[in-house]
């Protein structure tokens, strides 16, 4: 540890080198004291003794000592804790807004009442320094609860039509405990949601602290309640089934495993994930600021933060100058025990977390990267304890694991570009997609290279800038969902329409061809198409072309009568993977203005009203309805058209009000490539209600019609040829529905999907996704009348068509 010895006053001044400058640990201790330092559970505004008696220590990562023995929940005190937040439920929901609201107001004014508790105690918990937790963790953490009581006052006026969505399970890190846990509890209250949270195993105190004051602020007991324990009390929180949401920040591993084990649950799910953040610097850069960005994108909390700006990437022409002045910036960072006022760097949490940093340290070593670390790095070492150096490594291959993988520790990699090309192709070289820092001076370019990174948050000459207002969460692997602000709020409601829709009757949608494929030419596969007229063989449609299926199957489509309409074909796992790859391609249409694309599908409804007979035809043979309601479907779908290319260019984002002298722009951005399940009923309505929001938002669709009526979706690519849709925007495979929605939601290309069908192939789109970690909007078998405008249409297909990048654009000089 860097210790300080000096003569004078003139050496201090010289060496600039400060004494030891402690935070008393009293107020922490005395806490601990009155709880004889072993805590229970905290279930329905009280501690309760833990189920089986076992618990476990937590320790001062800074000198290993026992701050305290805590419980090891199971089961049983899962239970305990999700039955006390139902019975919670259904008063604190009874409260008024603005009664709610007083509620969260007295959160934020307590935590500002102990602050100094809180902020001592999370540096004891956590190793990280008090100067972050007294200046950062703790008053954001306040902010959060003043800013969400203002959501809870505002909840009828600002979401109409959306309701709570009932029992919350959290599961949060230990690298902010007390801040996840604002972030996941002040929105889930604010929206009229009880709580049962579980913090991580090597930082529970802060949570049992909070769960105290909030009882003693007057929180009604069980809205919230904390279950301490491992991995595996959160494993059993997750699994239990009286929830109706889990929100999650922790690794992508076990974001994946939540993902697979709430699948075809009905659970709302957000998960923030890891992230290797890159911070990119032109050569026209404040160099100097960009070091102290640096510093803090790294450096701050040990970088332990999921979005730390871990990969320098630096233009050539300022790369050497950069590197020289961040090495001499290194030299002076101050790294020690978390109580010491001065210290920059705190404890690394634990050593599987050390193992892990040193790991990687040693494996770039070995690959050939160049490593620096202050000159005082060794002093760490003979100090012993859970330190690791800041380090910079350089001359490093974009595809090592040090450039690759998450290393959560104080190690940047820094790499260089030569153009902005070149930047943003190795800034989105990552699986990951939390946040991106970009320096320069020239606001074009930094307005230019924002929207074209994949992160969820873009810091422009600034980095690890958080707030209550603007949300926060990932693209890619690093998860889906975000936190603060109004599209954080969305995490925990639902709208109301969907929690009353009914579900499908047992025979109502068609369980697929199955063996009833035919080959091509066999008997009946040129039938007579209706009326006698010419039949139209239906193909699959691909990159704006129709095109045969891979398989050369296809299979008999039935009227409502058994009467022979024609064959579809039966799309496969090829098909599906020709169509993203033109999907993918089709990336012009995504970059398209909202007016541009407004044009198309106003053209698109123009072109289906002048085929409105053809169409009213097709409904009726294929599913027996009257002229009336085949006339009504096809009304609709003309209508929903209008209404999406309306939408176009008013579904916009917001400029968030952050207290800061920044423009914190909240841009909604298409997924990209989504896929699109539809159902059987209503074969044209629901397939447009599904296709055209997603294209709307600038989205390049593959969608599965309706596999018993797939004919009006066939018939639909002569509106599309002729209404300047251009190629891969829309992309058509018909086939058997479960078989290709397990294929899609596979797809490692498909960044969303949305499925409509039966609740068994909800849960495998579910579980299938959490490969890439696609985020999904699945009905669960239940069923939409697709003609009602408040279920079939509206901003809540808008929302799920996209995500909100914030961009952070700091002004004044
Ligand atoms: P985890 O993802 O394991 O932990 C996050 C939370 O999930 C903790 O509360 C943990 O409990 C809990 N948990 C673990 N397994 C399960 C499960 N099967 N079901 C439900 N909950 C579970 O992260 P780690 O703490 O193990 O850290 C490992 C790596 O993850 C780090 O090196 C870092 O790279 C990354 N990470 C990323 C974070 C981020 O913010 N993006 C935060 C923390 C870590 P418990 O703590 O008791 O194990």
């Amino acid at each position: 540890m860097k210790t300080t010895s000096h003569d004078s006053v003139k050496a201090i001044f010289e060496s600039l080198e400060y004494g030891p400058a402690p935070e008393s640990a009293d107020a922490a201790m005395a806490w601990l004291e009155r709880h004889g330092r072993s805590f229970g559970h905290f279930i329905g505004g009280r501690f309760v003794e833990p189920a089986e008696g076992e618990r476990f220590a937590t320790v001062h990562p800074g000198d290993g000592s026992e701050l305290g023995q805590v419980a090891q929940g199971g089961e049983e005190d899962v239970d305990g804790a999700v039955r006390a937040a139902e019975q919670a439920l259904p008063a604190w929901q009874g409260l008024t807004p603005f009664e709610r609201a007083r509620h969260l107001y007295a959160l934020a004014r307590h935590v500002q009442k102990h602050a100094r508790l809180l902020a001592v105690l999370e540096a004891l918990d956590n190793g990280k320094t008090i100067r972050e937790t007294r200046d950062i963790d703790v008053p954001l953490v306040a902010r959060h609860f003043y800013h969400h009581a203002g959501w809870a006052q505002l909840l009828e006026s600002e979401f109409p039509g959306y309701q709570a969505v009932g029992v919350c399970g959290q599961v949060i890190p230990w690298n902010f405990p007390l801040l996840m846990l604002a972030w996941k509890v002040a929105p889930a209250l604010a929206a009229g949601n009880t709580v049962v949270l579980k913090p991580a195993e090597f930082t529970p105190l802060t949570a049992l602290a909070f769960a105290e004051l909030a009882a003693e602020a007057g929180l009604p007991p069980g809205v919230l309640n904390v279950v301490t324990g491992d991995g595996r009390t959160g494993a059993a929180l997750v699994a239990h089934d009286g929830l109706a949401k889990v929100a999650f920040t922790g690794s992508t591993e076990v974001g994946r495993i939540i993902r697979q084990a709430t699948a075809g649950r009905g659970v709302k799910l957000s998960l923030e994930l890891g992230g290797k953040s890159p911070f990119l610097v032109f050569d026209d850069a404040d160099l100097d600021s960009a070091v102290e960005g640096v510093v803090d994108a790294i450096w701050f909390n040990q970088g332990e933060v999921c979005c730390a700006g871990s990969r320098l990437l630096v233009q050539e022409s300022v790369a050497a100058r950069m590197e020289e002045k961040l090495r001499a910036r290194m030299e002076t960072l101050r790294e020690g025990p978390s109580l010491d006022k001065a210290m920059d760097i705190g404890a690394i949490i634990a050593p599987v977390q050390l193992d892990k940093i040193t790991r990687l340290v040693e494996q770039c070593r070995a690959e050939g990267g160049r490593c620096y670390q202050p000159s005082w790095a060794s002093s760490l070492a003979e100090d012993g304890g859970l330190f690791f150096p800041p380090t910079l490594f350089s001359e490093v291959a974009p595809s090592s694991a040090a450039a690759q993988e998450e290393i959560f520790g104080p190690v940047i990699v820094s790499m260089t570009f030569r153009t902005p090309e070149e930047a943003v192709e190795l800034a989105n070289n990552t699986r990951y997609g939390l946040a991106a820092s970009v320096w320069t001076e020239n606001v074009n370019l930094a307005l230019d290279i924002a929207p074209k990174l994949e992160a969820g948050v873009v810091w422009v000459n600034c980095t690890n800038v958080f707030d209550a207002a603007s949300g926060f969460g990932g693209y890619r692997e690093s998860g889906f969902g975000r936190e603060g602000g109004r599209e954080g709020m969305f995490e925990y409601l639902k709208p109301s329409w969907e929690a009353g829709l009914p579900a499908y009757a047992a025979d109502e949608l068609w369980s697929g061809p199955n063996g009833a494929a035919l080959g091509e030419g066999a008997p009946g596969a040129d039938g007579p198409g209706p009326g006698g007229a010419i039949d139209r063989t239906a193909k699959l449609y691909i990159g704006g072309k129709q095109a045969r299926p891979d398989g050369n199957y296809s299979y008999p489509v039935l009227g409502a009568d058994g009467s022979h309409l024609g064959e579809a074909p039966l799309g496969n796992r090829k098909d599906v993977r020709n169509a993203v790859e033109a999907a993918r391609k089709g990336s012009g249409w995504s970059k398209a203005t909202a007016h541009n694309r407004a044009q198309v599908l106003y053209y698109l409804a123009e072109n289906l009203q002048a085929r409105a007979a053809e169409f009213i035809h097709r409904l009726r043979a294929m599913t027996g309805a009257t002229d009336a309601d085949a006339m009504r479907e096809v009304e609709a779908s003309v209508r929903r058209l209008f209404v999406y290319a309306a939408l176009a260019d008013k579904y916009d984002g917001a400029v968030h009000a952050t207290p800061f002298r920044n423009v914190t722009l909240a841009m909604p951005e298409p997924w990209g490539v989504m896929a699109v399940v539809a159902p059987d009923e209503a074969p044209l309505l629901a397939f447009v209600s599904l296709v055209a929001p997603a294209l709307a938002m600038g989205n390049r669709v593959v969608a599965v019609p309706s596999a018993r009526w797939p004919l009006a979706a066939t018939d639909l690519y002569q509106v599309i040829d002729t209404s300047d849709v251009p190629p891969g925007a829309v992309n058509i495979v018909t086939g058997d529905r479960e078989e290709l929605a397990a294929v899609l939601a596979k797809h490692a290309d498909v960044a969303a999907m949305w499925y409509v069908g039966t609740a068994d192939g909800s849960a495998v789109v579910e579980r299938e996704s959490a490969d890439n970690l696609k985020a999904t909007w699945v009905n669960g078998g239940k069923r939409r009348d697709w003609l009602d405008p408040g279920q079939g249409e509206g901003r809540e297909y808008l929302r799920r068509a996209t995500r909100i990048k914030n961009i952070w654009v700091p002004y004044g000089e």
